[in-house]
């Protein structure tokens, strides 16, 4: 099954995506992420969107599509990839859509988690990343352990995009470029919404019910396809 996260930025997609990669044997596809590693590689490509990262606006679609490319033709990763943070616009929705017919795949379910912006700045501001293992805390909602350690070598690091003027420049960007690309999935029937602002566990146990359905479902008519 493919998957798309959908929601604004501090949504709670990363940490939902990380759950059902765990827990359903997905690959995470985040375009975020993989900008980010182009930025800190200062790759052709980190070195041309730096700034438009930075700024919270849209990297170009040919540089997002380029990307997806090279995962979506993959055999290792067929029928197996939770999209995070993409598509973020309409033309990138359709683009997504003829890529996984030209690789006979398709999006089984698209699960946004809704969120206002006051919590959103909150989940932004007060993030922290470790860079060896990758766990998030919040200084408002989940500390990080006092003495700023979270495993050997790991230090606790903030996004250089993670503060209030760029978020709500995000948010901006979410509403008027991605809000479009959710019709274009409701007219497809595969939209789910979900509170995301309830606790971690109950949005992973409402994702969980949902997707064991579709995987049961793809299993009858598709089984060859879980047996390797
Ligand atoms: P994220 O980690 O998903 O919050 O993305 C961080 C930043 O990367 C965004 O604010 C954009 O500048 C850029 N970005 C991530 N995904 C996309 C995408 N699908 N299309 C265009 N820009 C993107």
């Amino acid at each position: 099954m493919n998957i798309i996260i959908f929601g604004p930025p501090g949504a709670g997609k990363g940490t939902q995506s990380d759950f059902i990669v765990k827990n359903f044997n997905l690959f995470k596809l985040s375009t975020g992420d993989l900008l980010r590693e182009e930025i800190k590689k200062k790759t052709p490509i980190g070195q041309k969107i730096i700034t438009i990262v930075n700024s919270g606006s849209l990297v170009s679609d040919d540089i997002i599509n380029n990307l997806i490319e090279n995962v979506v033709s993959n055999k290792k990763y067929e029928n197996r990839i939770i999209f995070d943070g993409y598509p973020r616009n309409l033309p990138q929705a359709k683009k997504l859509n003829e890529l996984l017919s030209k690789y006979s795949q398709k999006i089984d379910i698209v699960i946004k988690l809704q969120v206002s912006l006051e919590i959103i700045k909150k989940r932004i501001t007060g993030r922290l990343t470790c860079s060896k293992c990758s766990k998030t805390f919040n200084e408002f909602f989940s500390p990080p352990p006092t003495n700023m350690i979270c495993c050997q070598d790991g230090t606790l690091q903030k996004r250089d995009d993670d503060n209030v003027g760029v978020a709500v420049k995000r948010y901006e960007t979410y509403e008027k470029s991605t809000e479009p690309v959710l019709d274009f999935y409701k007219k497809m029937n595969l939209v789910k919404d979900l509170n995301g602002e309830t606790n971690i566990d109950s949005i992973q146990s409402k994702i969980s019910d949902y997707l064991t359905v579709i995987e049961g479902w793809l299993c009858k008519i598709t089984p060859y396809k879980y047996i390797f």
